[in-house]
């Protein structure tokens, strides 16, 4: 199935405070990103398993569309934050991208600027020390605990 502009538009438009798409999209902020093992659904119909949280700065409403629509017609880039998330989702040894160490920052994973420096100044070393590859692997458990919901998780 095509990503259906005309029902995310449908979604989104009487959640927003604006009358017309072009301004509503401009209200919309990144609040967070989750990759799920089951499909999901974005109001466009597409299944979905990289959900991107979205809230709107004017009214506080929440909602939530897949990858390719909050690019394409809300105009947020997630760049490469999914293939990073997908990348230590695998192997908790792996490095993080920069895309993933400023968004895990910003949604407070990251807890401190130490961590955020470590992980940026070794986004692209290959050979750590154990010391370090240990604390990689600590915080990259905790951006995945936060962001990658297993299958049946979910269900309560
Ligand atoms: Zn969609």
């Amino acid at each position: 199935m095509e990503h259906n502009f005309e029902r995310l538009k449908a979604h989104i438009l009487p959640l927003s405070e604006a009358h017309t798409f072009n301004l509503a999209k401009t209200e919309w902020k990144l609040v967070g990103v989750e990759m799920h093992e089951d499909f999901d659904h974005c109001p466009c119909g597409q299944q979905i398993k990289e959900l991107c949280y979205l809230e709107n700065q004017k009214n506080g409403n929440k909602t939530y569309v897949g990858n390719v629509c909050v690019n394409r017609f809300i105009g947020i880039d997630t760049g490469n934050l999914f293939a990073g998330l997908k990348r230590i989702a695998l192997d908790d040894k792996a490095n993080a991208n920069e895309d993933l160490i400023i968004h895990a920052y910003n949604m407070g994973y990251i807890y401190s600027e130490k961590e955020f420096n470590f992980l940026m100044q070794t986004k692209n070393k290959r050979k750590l020390s154990p010391a370090q590859l240990s604390w990689k692997q600590k915080i990259n458990r905790r951006i995945v605990n936060q962001t990658v919901v297993r299958k049946n998780e979910n269900n309560t």
